[in-house]
């Protein structure tokens, strides 16, 4: 969505003006609302989201086992200590956030089914116009705002990348792609062929071993895994450091049901 050195449209007569638009309401977005509210109340901002809800990669992933990759306790906020275990489950994270935005009264900002089509620079003005799309009604509403905040994530979330390989049409199985996993899969008695051997496949191929005839992970060049458990040993030794000392460790939540990283 590159900035061009335009005056602000005709459009931006009718526009909403903000301070600061925020683009995308997933884990940056969420944050960089937080940060909008705590740090400069004297500003008017909006988070615009395609999505129905806030979460970006946390609600747009389906597939079997989705889970972070790395711990919470880095991953999660400064200002809101993450107290489960580690590793997490997308559902833990969207309730995560969900929590976020009631205690810090955040949904107020956030406008959902919204998609950003463009974004045009006036330097005249020092000014953005941002027209975008309310996907309920196809309505293109517009916007001018003196920041924007980018934090619409990194990758194509309708259009993953997927090789094209020769004669993969006539494949005569069905070919999934982790990012758009179907609802309706039905896996039992399927031979399956996982390829690569990244995180993704770390989390899906455990997950549904069980479940499949047999499953093979193809791999270019050699991985290892070894299981380990979803604990931190750092913030048990500290949890049992303040037994010792008499304090209540913060409440975890329940034990995930996420495998070992
Ligand atoms: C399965 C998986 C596991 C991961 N695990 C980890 C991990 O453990 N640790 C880690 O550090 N990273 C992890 N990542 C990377 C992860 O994506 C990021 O760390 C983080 O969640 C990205 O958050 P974000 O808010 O920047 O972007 P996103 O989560 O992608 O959110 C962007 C939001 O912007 C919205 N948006 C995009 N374009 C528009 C538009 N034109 N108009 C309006 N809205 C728009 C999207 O709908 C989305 O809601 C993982 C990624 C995946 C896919």
């Amino acid at each position: 969505m590159p900035g061009t050195e335009t005056k602000a449209r005709p459009a931006a007569a009718k526009a909403e003006h903000f301070d600061v638009l925020v683009a995308g309401a997933g884990i940056s977005g969420i944050g960089a609302a937080y940060h909008m509210k705590d740090q400069c109340p004297d500003k008017s901002f909006v988070v615009l989201e395609k999505l129905e809800s806030f979460g970006g990669t946390w609600l747009w992933h389906k597939y079997p086992g989705i889970r972070s990759d790395s711990d919470l306790y880095t991953f999660g906020y400064r200002f809101k200590p993450w107290t489960g275990v580690p590793i997490a489950t997308a559902q833990e994270i969207l309730d995560y956030m969900d929590e976020v935005i009631e205690e810090n009264e955040l949904g107020q900002y956030i406008r959902y089914g919204h998609k950003i089509l463009s974004a045009d620079w006036s330097s005249d003005d020092s000014l953005w116009t941002i027209t975008a799309r309310k996907l309920d009604t196809g309505e293109e509403v517009y916007f001018t705002c003196n920041f924007l905040w980018m934090c619409q994530g990194y990758y194509n979330y309708e259009r993953p990348y997927t090789p094209d390989w020769p004669d993969m049409d006539k494949f005569k199985g069905q070919i999934v792609h982790p990012q758009l996993w179907p609802d309706d899969i039905d896996l039992k008695g399927k031979k399956v062929i996982c390829i690569g051997s990244g995180a993704t496949t770390a989390t899906v191929v455990p997950a549904i071993a069980g479940e499949v005839d047999h499953i093979t992970v193809l791999q270019r060049s050699p991985t290892y895994f070894i299981p380990g458990r979803n604990e931190n040993e750092m913030v048990t030794e500290l949890e049992q450091h303040w037994h010792r000392l008499g304090y209540d460790p913060p409440d975890r939540a329940p034990e995930s049901p996420v495998r070992p990283a």
